[in-house]
C-alpha cells in the first residue's frame, strides 16, 4: 500500500486568506445622528417614515433613557392624534388575514386613505416565536408610499406589547395616517386588548363544513362588529354563503350590542378582490351611526381609561420585578413554595414587604 505521509483525511488545508473586513469602509458609514425629542415630532407630522419608525423603536426600546424620550415623543403626538379609523382585524392562523389586509389596504387606498398596519403578535410573549412577524407578509402593502406597515413588537408581556402598539398607533396618527389597522391572532387575550383600542372589531372566519359555530368562542362573537366569511371563491362560494346564513341566525339570539348595531356577516374572496368595498361601506356606515348615536365617542373614552389602568398595571409590574430587594428575595421563596415550606400567599406578602421595605 502505497504510504501518504503526513497527509491524513483530516488535513485542512489553507483556504483563501479573508480580507480583514467585508466592508473595509464601513468605518466610514456614519452612525445614526441622535435627535432631540422636537426633531422627531417634526419628522413624524411630516410624515418622513424613518423618523417614525425610529421614534416606534424608542416607544418598544428597555432602555429607560428611550422610554422616557419616547413618553416626551407621544406626548407630544397626542394633540394630533385620534384622528383616524381604527379597525381591528382578527381570526385563526390561516384564515387568511395578510391576503386580506392586502387585497383590503389596498382598496382603502384605493378611496384616499393612508394606511398603517400594526400587529399585536401574542406568540412573543410564549415562545418568543411569530405568528405574525413573517416578512414576506403583504408585499404590495408594504412598498405603497401611501402605507405603513409595522410587525408586532417583539418581545414582552402581551399587554406591554399591546400597549406599545397603541403607542405606535398615536405617532402612527399624528404623522397623517387616518386609517389603521390593527390584526392579530385568534388565539385568546390579544384579541380583548386589540378590542380595546379600535373603533371597529372584524372577525375573519373560513367556512368549514357546516360546523362553523362550533368552534367559535362566544366572547369573540360578541366583541366582533362585523363578521367576515374569507376565502369565497371558486369551489368554495356556497360554503361560505351558507356559513354566513349560519353566522347571521346565530347573530339574532345575542341581545343587540351596545352600539346599535347587530353584527354584520359577508363573504369576501381576498384573491378576487370581491366583497371587498361592501366590508369598507359598512364601516363607514358603521362610524357614521355610531357618531350619531354617541357610542363612537363614548367608547374611545372608555378605552383610554382602560388604558391608563392598563398602563398604571404594567409599570407597577415592572418596578416591582426590577426591585433590586425583590430580586433578591424572589428566588429563595419561589424554592420555598416549591417544597411546600410556605404558601404562596404567605410569600406574595413577604415580597410586597420587602418591595415596600418594611421588615
Ligand atoms: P393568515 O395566516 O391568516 O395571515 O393567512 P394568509 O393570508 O397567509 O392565507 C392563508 C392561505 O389562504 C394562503 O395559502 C392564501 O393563499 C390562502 N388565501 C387567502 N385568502 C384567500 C382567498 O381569498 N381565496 C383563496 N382561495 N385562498 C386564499
Amino acid at each position: 500500500m502505497k504510504q501518504n505521509k503526513g497527509k491524513t483525511a483530516l488535513q485542512v488545508n489553507p483556504g483563501v486568506i479573508q480580507p480583514p473586513d467585508i466592508n473595509p469602509s464601513k468605518r466610514y458609514l456614519k452612525k445614526k445622528k441622535v435627535l432631540s425629542t422636537n426633531e422627531f415630532v417634526k419628522g413624524i407630522r411630516e410624515c418622513d417614515i424613518t423618523v417614525l419608525s425610529r421614534a416606534i423603536t424608542m416607544i418598544e426600546s428597555d432602555l429607560y433613557e428611550h422610554r422616557k424620550q419616547a413618553y416626551d415623543i407621544i406626548n407630544a403626538c397626542i394633540p394630533f392624534s385620534g384622528n383616524s379609523v381604527r379597525i381591528g382585524i382578527t381570526g385563526i392562523p390561516g384564515v387568511g388575514k395578510s391576503t386580506f389586509i392586502e387585497s383590503f389596504g389596498n382598496y382603502v387606498i384605493g378611496q384616499k386613505h393612508k394606511l398603517a398596519v400594526l400587529a399585536i403578535d401574542p406568540s412573543s410573549e410564549r415562545t418568543k416565536g411569530s405568528i405574525l412577524g413573517d416578512k414576506t407578509r403583504m408585499e404590495t402593502l408594504s412598498v405603497n408610499p401611501m402605507a405603513y406597515v409595522r410587525p408586532s413588537p417583539s418581545k414582552g408581556s402581551l399587554g406591554g406589547v399591546a400597549s406599545r402598539t397603541r403607542e405606535a398607533m398615536i405617532l402612527c396618527e399624528a404623522a397623517g395616517f387616518d386609517c389603521i389597522f390593527i390584526e392579530t391572532v385568534g388565539v385568546g387575550q390579544s384579541e380583548t386588548m386589540v378590542h380595546s383600542m379600535v373603533d371597529f372589531f372584524l372577525l375573519l372566519q373560513i367556512a368549514g363544513a357546516g360546523d362553523e359555530l362550533q368552534g367559535i368562542k362566544r366572547g369573540i362573537m360578541e366583541m366582533a362588529d362585523a363578521i367576515v366569511i374569507t376565502k369565497a371563491d371558486g369551489t368554495n362560494v356556497k360554503r361560505s354563503e351558507l356559513a354566513r346564513s349560519q353566522y347571521s341566525n346565530a347573530l339574532t339570539l345575542f341581545p343587540v350590542p351596545e352600539a346599535g348595531l347587530r353584527p354584520a356577516v359577508m363573504t369576501c374572496s381576498a384573491i378576487n378582490n370581491s366583497g371587498i368595498n361592501e366590508i369598507w361601506d359598512y364601516i363607514t356606515h358603521f362610524r357614521n351611526y355610531t357618531e350619531k348615536n354617541g357610542y363612537y365617542g363614548e367608547n374611545r373614552k372608555r378605552q383610554q381609561l382602560y388604558w391608563f389602568y392598563e398602563n398604571i398595571k404594567e409599570s407597577l409590574n415592572d418596578n416591582f420585578f426590577n426591585n433590586d430587594e425583590v430580586k433578591k428575595h424572589l428566588p429563595e421563596l419561589e424554592k420555598e413554595i416549591a417544597e411546600c415550606r410556605m404558601s404562596s400567599v404567605a410569600a406574595s406578602h413577604k415580597l410586597l414587604e420587602a418591595f415596600l421595605g418594611k421588615k
